[in-house]
């Protein structure tokens, strides 16, 4: 059983970044306002995660990372509702088939937290009393300790840093009132630094340097008839702004995804309109009804589809290329 529980966690979690991303988003749910990151050997040595959230009940703790535990869903209709957007009550659980689990948590008017481990789904012992602030803490420890061809096939701990500042980097612009930051062991500055309570334009300055912000056009669409429901706000380069590559930050209900016919069809858009600035920048935030959403063949995949997909991609063709001809005149 540990075994197939280990290749199960393996597919859930696959590296460094998709740990933190699942840890980040515990930590936006719990209501977070400021969330650090430490990180050792491109997080297979240590991912460490603090937030300032509502923490965790001592008598949840026992349970935590049973799979299937949330304290996200309460009916079945909930259920159905989110699990488009995956693995409800399994990303913890996975971390500790193919790693070392240990969370630090303090409720609000507590005077103390606790500590608890977990290996294997189980707790081991019992939490331990100990002094905390209001948040949780959470390490993952010896990534795929366990799973000898996965820690080999990461060569390169640099490699995965730089992948866990991009998802950091990525969710501190959806998520521009919340303040991240994100260094490795042992070093005093930060490789990520967000203000907080700041907006998204700001955050991106703060990321990709004051360059990019300055070249970038806001943009907005949505729909509403009683067919189609879609709500989209984001930033595009301007003729000004030229990259070897495309950048595509395209979060949909707050989730990272990707979406390839998407990005094509902006690409061709800037093609069109600019063709010496065509490969551009974008940064996208969808909202549409959780229902519409299907993350396909397996809910770890980032390439995500939704209903009504070529209208809503049609509709944001049409609001790029108006803004693009409109800053171009
Ligand atoms: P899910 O997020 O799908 O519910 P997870 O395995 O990611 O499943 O987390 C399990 C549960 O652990 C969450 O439902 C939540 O109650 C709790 N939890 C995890 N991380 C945090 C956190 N940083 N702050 C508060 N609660 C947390
Ligand atoms: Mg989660």
């Amino acid at each position: 059983e540990s075994v197939v529980n280990r290749i199960a966690a393996g597919e859930v979690i696959q590296r460094p970044a998709s740990a933190l991303k699942e840890l980040l988003e515990n930590s936006l749910d719990a209501g977070a306002t400021v969330v650090s990151v430490i990180v050792k050997d491109g997080g297979l040595k240590l991912i460490q995660i603090t937030d300032n959230g509502h923490g965790i009940r001592y008598e949840d703790l026992p349970i935590l990372c049973e799979r299937h535990t949330t304290s996200k869903i309460t009916a079945f209709e909930d259920l159905q509702k989110v699990s488009t957007l995956g693995f409800r009550g399994e990303a913890l659980a996975s971390m500790t088939f193919v790693a070392h689990l240990t969370v630090t948590t303090m409720t609000e008017g507590q005077t103390h937290g606790y500590r608890a481990s977990y290996k294997d789904g189980v707790m081991e012992g019992d939490p331990r009393p100990c002094a905390a602030v209001k948040g949780t803490q959470i390490m993952v420890e010896n990534l795929f300790y366990n799973v000898t061809a996965r820690r080999k096939s990461f060569k390169n701990p640099s490699d995965e840093y730089a992948r866990v500042v991009d998802v950091i980097s990525k969710y501190s612009i959806q998520n521009p009132k919340v303040g991240f930051s994100c260094k490795k062991f042992g070093d005093a500055r930060a490789d990520v630094q967000t203000p907080g309570n700041t907006s998204s334009l700001e955050a991106i300055r703060a990321v990709y340097g004051p360059g990019t912000s300055r070249e970038l056009i806001e943009i907005k669409t949505s729909k509403n008839d009683s067919s189609d429901f879609f709500e989209m706000n984001g930033y595009i380069s301007s003729a000004n702004y030229s990259a070897k590559r495309t950048t595509m930050i395209l979060f949909i209900n707050d989730r990272l995804v990707d979406c390839a016919p998407l990005k094509r069809a902006i690409e061709v858009v800037y093609a069109a309109v600019l063709p010496k600035a065509s490969k551009p920048y974008i940064y996208m935030s969808i909202r549409l009804p959780p229902e519409h959403v299907d993350v396909n063949v397996h809910p770890t995949k980032k390439e995500v589809s939704f209903l009504n997909q070529e209208s809503l991609i049609e509709a944001i063709q049409t609001a790029v290329e108006q803004e693009l001809l409109q800053s171009n005149k």
